[in-house]
């Protein structure tokens, strides 16, 4: 191996240990932590596609009220409850009808659950992404608003459960996005310290501003963005999850992936 590459840096070790599980102390990013909704998966799609399937479900079990009409209600409940509330129908059919009729409430539960487990899937290339971070020895977390077993309900539906070195819930730290604690929790765990490490998510005022607080480097997740995001203010905007690995490689100096999708970052 040439050992006058990479002239002007720090003096590389000796070749036999230069392995690729080992790039040396030139390393810029040593971890990447992903919000989940919205950056790992579509949710709100899945949110969409799991109420509409439950009305329909609650109108067949015997609900004499409009889709449209009941969309409403079921939106009403969750303005005001929240959307990881539970008991939505179980509210649902009490403010209708004083009582819970339990054919409606399981046909409905049951329609929810079948469209929420075909629903839920990666945005395209999120897996192919994850592996190449893995691949590269790229430690990786989750830090999501979400309660913990719904966190990790979604994880298992798509097959995540073992790639993640650290996971953070609401319930893990009681404190939502942008607030320090969740972000600090995450990169403990991780035992990453925040100027190596990078926040990715597509919520600018919690994702973005949360990370940077802390010193970590931020990427926007603009394909999950639902609020029409014009300034992020990150330090990378992505329309595709796969530029990561690109701007990883870029931070810790190797040569981009020769034809990988997405195209090339755009850096800020
Ligand atoms: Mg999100």
């Amino acid at each position: 191996m040439a050992s006058s590459v990479r002239a002007g840096a720090t003096p590389l070790p000796p070749a036999d240990t230069a392995s690729s599980r080992d790039p040396g102390p030139e390393r810029v990013i040593r971890a990447i932590v992903f919000d989940l909704d919205n950056t790992l998966t579509d949710f709100m799609r899945m949110k969409e596609a799991a109420i509409q399937a439950a009305i329909d479900g609650m109108i067949d079990a015997g609900f004499q009220k409009s889709r449209e009409e009941l969309r409403r209600r079921v939106q009403a409940i969750y303005d005001v409850r929240g959307l990881e509330f539970q008991r939505v129908f179980d509210e649902l059919l009490e403010l209708e009808f004083g009582e819970v009729d339990p054919k409606i409430l399981a046909s409905g539960v049951v329609a929810y659950r079948r469209a929420r487990e075909s629903e839920l899937v990666l945005y395209p290339h999120a897996q192919m992404t994850l592996l190449e971070l893995a691949k590269r020895g790229i430690k990786l977390g989750v830090v999501s608003d979400a309660p913990r077993f719904q966190v990790w309900l979604r994880l298992c539906t798509l097959g995540l459960q073992h790639l993640f070195d650290a996971v953070v819930t609401l319930d893990d730290t009681g404190e939502r996005k942008p607030a320090a604690a969740p972000f600090r929790e995450v990169l403990r765990r991780l035992g990453v310290p925040p100027a190596e490490s990078l926040m990715i998510g597509d919520w600018a005022e919690r994702d973005v501003v949360g990370g940077k607080s802390l010193g970590m480097k931020t990427v926007f997740a603009r394909y999950g963005d639902t609020f029409d995001t014009k300034e992020s203010g990150a330090d990378y905007d992505v329309d595709d999850v796969f530029e990561l690995v690109g701007i990883v490689d870029q931070l810790n100096g190797r040569v981009p992936v020769a034809g990988s999708p997405g195209g090339g970052p755009h850096v800020r």
